[in-house]
């Protein structure tokens, strides 16, 4: 039953985090009539898209599919670029809070600091900190997987005098690069756009790398408004598509397997997904790209010397674009690039492989590595996010025996469909470990996953189920669906945070479902269709166990 006003329950569902997901989640439990409240530690509603303010940071998804999908708001809100920069995507969060009427059931600024459950009531009770207490049946934490910035631990980085940065923690007024001596410390997605922009005004851009990015040609468009307004019928039947694709985009991965196409054949679809820009290349590859090695091999072949015809300096060709792959193509997440391999080619950018040079330490004015100190104003870390575990495993959250979920994920990755954890009842999450949603088009899976976790609550709520608790014997059978799908591909072959491999001291693990959309969709429709025979339900009336 819904909460009434005067119960001991303050809400019915308390959701956290303000990003596609939680913002999705709020408005469908609104429309049900749920009372529901939104907490977020931002200034305002988008999630990552608040915090990761850095320049050129932007997204990696056609603007077609990277949006909700009610009418309502994509009839309504313009976009001017095919990949909309953070510039745009705040804004359009803010029309999404206003046209769904969200802002009087959200609170910004504070931070979830911890919760425990009641048994005896089987109610959650929520710590906030700026001291809010909230009880709910229901606790959604939709915080995102790229939540926890990681800082390089490197000595003497506390010393630097000048100006340093972590992009996923960008300062809201505008940083300049004018003139100034900048590093920057890694190439992932949010280097290399820090990369293209620094390069731009620097006086001198050094990069530290430690491995090259795999980057893919982003193909960049502007619309004017009568352009966009005419691309409407397009984005809605791209949206109906991506819902039924493996990535969540308006193209799939084809099928026909590679050994089976002639040479001129293979060409063909080399060059046609390379053509189409974007995540084409990858998304859109054959599927045998991810299991096959000579399929692999020949995207890597493919790319390597796509992008070195592009790089004018001798030196850096081994290192940009190396001879041999220096990981499976596509296993580490490829990110897409405007003129990053051109940077390079201009004088006032350098690079540095951290394999030959490592840094040794940071001093009041520069980085010295390799034995060379290069003195900077400015020293940015794209160095990354403890993925997928890092925003739940931070929590102040216990089981019954006293356990955080890191103490349980310290021993084995465990959920329940990448949506709970067992020992902590009516606590269900999105973006997270286990769950396709850091291998899916955002908004995509935030539907995905928010839909399920929507109707699961008001299931229960409408058949009286107060407590729900995930078994013990189902998350270990959904944590070796998940190992098992990820060994028969190539993934485990690299070194990415896919599989955990980028903080140091975690346990070297798959870290999303790798099995695509449609599989997880099946996996979360037969469980719900099936009365929910991975969880122990518990209703009012009957405090024992009973089947859904
Ligand atoms: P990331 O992909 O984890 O990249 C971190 C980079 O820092 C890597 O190049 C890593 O090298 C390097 N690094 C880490 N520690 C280092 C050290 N001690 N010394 C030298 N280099 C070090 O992080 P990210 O770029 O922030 O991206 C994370 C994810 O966020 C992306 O994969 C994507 O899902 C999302 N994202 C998306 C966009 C977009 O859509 N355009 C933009 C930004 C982020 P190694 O590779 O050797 O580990």
């Amino acid at each position: 039953m819904k909460a009434e006003s005067g119960d001991s329950i303050d809400l019915d569902v308390i959701v956290v985090g303000a990003g596609f997901s939680g913002l999705y989640i709020l408005h469908e439990f609104l429309k049900r009539g749920y009372r529901v409240h939104l907490f977020d530690d931002g200034e305002g509603p988008g999630g990552t898209w608040d915090r990761n303010n850095y320049p050129g940071a932007r997204v990696d998804s056609e603007v077609w599919v990277y949006q909700f999908t009610d009418p309502e708001i994509r009839q309504n809100f313009t976009f001017s670029e095919k990949f909309p920069s953070w510039r745009e995507l705040k804004p359009y969060f803010n029309f999404v809070a206003d046209k769904w009427e969200l802002r009087p059931h959200m609170t910004f600024g504070t931070r979830l600091e911890g919760a425990s459950f009641d048994n005896a009531e089987s109610l959650w009770t929520a710590r906030f900190s700026d001291g809010t207490v909230r009880r709910a049946r229901h606790l959604v934490l939709a915080m995102g997987s790229t939540t926890t910035p990681i800082f390089p631990k490197i000595p003497g980085i506390e010393t630097f005098a000048g100006e340093s940065y972590h992009c996923a923690r960008w300062p809201k007024g505008e940083v300049s690069f004018a003139g100034k001596r900048v590093a920057v410390i890694g190439t992932g997605a949010s280097g290399v756009q820090t990369i293209q922009e620094a390069s731009k005004t620097a006086d001198h851009l050094t990069v530290y790398q430690r491995t090259p990015n795999l980057a893919l040609p982003m193909g960049q468009e502007t619309y004017s408004e009568q352009e966009y307004a005419k691309m409407g019928p397009l984005i809605g039947s791209a949206m109906e598509y991506s819902k039924k694709t493996f990535g969540g985009f308006a193209y799939d991965l084809d099928s026909r397997p590679w050994a089976d196409r002639s040479p001129a054949e293979k060409d063909e679809a080399l060059r046609r997904n390379w053509d189409q820009k974007g995540f084409r290349y990858w998304l859109g590859a054959p599927s045998d790209m991810f299991f096959d090695e000579e399929c692999n091999r020949d995207h890597y072949y493919f790319w390597r010397d796509e992008v070195r015809k592009r790089i004018k300096k001798e030196s850096l060709i081994e290192l940009l674009a190396p001879t041999e792959p220096p990981h499976p193509f596509g296993a580490k997440r490829p990110c897409l690039e405007q003129w990053y391999f051109d940077a390079y080619n201009q004088e006032n950018v350098d690079l540095i492989d951290v394999n030959a040079a490592p840094i040794e330490c940071i001093t009041e004015s520069g980085i010295v590595a390799g034995g060379v100190a290069r003195e900077f104003d400015c020293i940015v870390y794209a160095t990354g996010f403890d993925n997928c575990t890092g925003a739940l495993a931070a929590l102040d959250i216990k089981d019954a025996a006293g356990r955080t979920i890191k103490d349980i994920w310290d021993e084995k990755y465990l959920t329940y469909l990448g949506k709970m954890v067992p020992g902590f009842p009516n606590l269900l999450f999105t973006y997270a470990l286990q769950s396709p949603s850091a291998f899916l088009n955002g908004p995509t899976a935030a539907e995905l996953e928010g839909d399920w976790v929507v109707n699961t609550v008001a299931k229960f709520e409408e058949t009286g189920v107060h407590r729900y608790e995930a078994n013990l014997d189902a998350a270990h059978r959904w944590a070796e669906k998940c190992n098992e799908v990820a060994n028969m591909s190539l993934m485990p072959k690299a070194k990415s945070w896919y599989m955990g491999a980028n903080v140091p001291g975690k346990r070297p693990e798959i870290q999303p479902f790798i099995g695509g959309q449609l599989a997880y969709k099946a996996a979360l429709d037969e469980e719900m269709d099936a009365g929910y025979p991975g969880m122990t339900l518990a209703t009012s009336s009957v405090s024992n166990v009973v089947a859904a």
